[in-house]
């Protein structure tokens, strides 16, 4: 039996003249979603896309993949059957395994060609008789089913299917160009990254490593959340920083209670120089405002100061509980969780400055080569792209 994928547009659709590219990008993301699922044929009508295989085509993955994919408010999946009665009734079958596991459930029909000999409440009645003959531990409930069967005779075809689910929401990735995001092994950045892909940035990952003293372990454990997020992110390019030497530095000829905020402002720095040359207009952190010491309006301040991008921090506002949901929903907390050093609990400060002030801040960094401390860790830093097909 052919099937189809349907997406309706979420915000695509209230785009004006922008709409074509919004659309068009929509499109890319989901093809490249599809890659090694099979040949499929992709078209726009009317505020959805439609997505049919052409030829042998693995439409569970095919599914689930695009349920992921921003852009869509909604999501669904159908079989494609001939305009006869007849040919719908047979098509029954397509939905054989949820009607087997339902108890109660209704038809719903709609009729836009209008040429189809039965109307819709006419359909509704001899579908749903033909199905009680079939499937008789099933009752009729018109007002709460476990399933409802939902019949649409269209121009083209009769489409045959038991509802939509929640698209992945958002706005297609790139269509707000492209952002580096500072990827800790942590709960709150790979969230970070997942909700600014949702309002339309590419995904670049840089992520500040400090071996000895964080294992080869912790960076393959970034390199597996950014695997984690490429079904929403389409691929991620990560660049992963030798941090050490910045560390050892600081630690060396820094007062410890400025520690923490130092090193952020390595980071803010150094990120935004990779950020700039791989084109990203932005950089993304899972900051949350009072979390930590370094996290306070004072100590953003600081941290700010030295970024050359727009610093957007999409979890500033939320509790770790909501942070540790979207964590759940998206697949990166089980990852997460798993015990790791990072290099900033390496050299935690007993008393971190939880008030900042900058001009304290710099003075303390005047102890500092930081130019060349930075183009050092820069000229080291490890390049690689991570997709579906990267290995961990
Ligand atoms: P996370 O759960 O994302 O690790 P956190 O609550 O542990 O966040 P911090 O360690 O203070 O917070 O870090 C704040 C932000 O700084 C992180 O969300 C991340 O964006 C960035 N960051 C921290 N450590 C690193 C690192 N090793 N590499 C890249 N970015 C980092
Ligand atoms: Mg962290």
């Amino acid at each position: 039996m052919d099937e189809i994928i349907l997406l309706k547009y979420g915000e695509i659709a209230l785009k004006g003249q922008n709409r074509n590219t919004f659309e068009n990008l929509f499109i890319r993301n989901l093809r490249r979603r599809l890659r090694g699922l099979g040949e499929f044929k992709i078209e726009k009508a009317q505020s959805t896309v439609t997505v049919a295989p052409a030829g042998q085509a693995d439409m569970d993955e095919a599914f689930e993949r695009l349920s992921k994919v921003f852009g869509a408010a909604a999501i669904s999946r159908s079989a494609v059957v001939g305009k006869t009665y007849e040919q719908i009734r047979e098509a029954v079958s397509y939905l054989d395994a949820k009607l087997q596991s339902a108890k109660t459930f209704k038809v719903e029909a709609k009729r836009s060609d209008k040429a189809f000999p039965m109307n819709s409440p006419e359909l509704c009645r001899e579908l749903g008789h033909d199905i009680l003959e079939r499937y008789p531990h099933l009752s009729v409930d018109v007002h709460r089913p476990d399933l409802t069967v939902w019949v649409e005779v269209r121009d083209r075809a009769a489409y045959l299917h038991v509802g939509q689910l929640p698209g992945a929401g958002g706005i297609p990735v790139g269509s707000g160009g492209r952002a580096a995001l500072l990827l800790s092994g942590g709960i709150d950045s790979p969230v970070a990254g997942y909700l600014m892909a949702k309002r339309g940035l590419e995904i670049n990952a840089v992520h500040f490593a400090s071996p000895p003293y964080t294992s080869e372990r912790a960076k393959l454990k970034v390199i597996k959340l950014c695997q984690l997020l490429v079904p929403y992110t389409g691929w991620i390019h990560l660049t992963v920083v030798p941090f050490t030497k910045i560390q050892d530095e600081i630690a060396r000829r820094c007062p410890e209670e400025f520690f923490t905020i130092i090193m952020r402002r390595f980071m803010m720095e150094i990120a935004s120089r990779i950020g700039a040359a791989r084109e990203c207009a932005a950089l993304v952190t899972g900051e949350s405002l009072g979390q930590v010491a370094s996290q306070t309006v004072q100590g953003i301040a600081c941290t700010d100061a030295a970024a050359a991008l727009p610093v957007l921090r999409p979890a500033i506002g939320m509790d770790k509980d909501e942070i540790v949901a979207v964590a759940r929903k998206i697949g990166t907390f089980e990852t997460s969780i798993l015990p790791y050093e990072d290099c900033c609990t390496v050299f935690t400060p007993r008393h971190p400055k939880t008030k900042p002030h900058l001009p304290f801040v710099l003075e303390a960094e005047r102890a500092l080569d930081r130019e060349a401390l930075m183009a050092e860790a820069i000229a080291g830093a490890e390049a690689m792209l991570i997709d579906d097909n990267t290995e961990c």
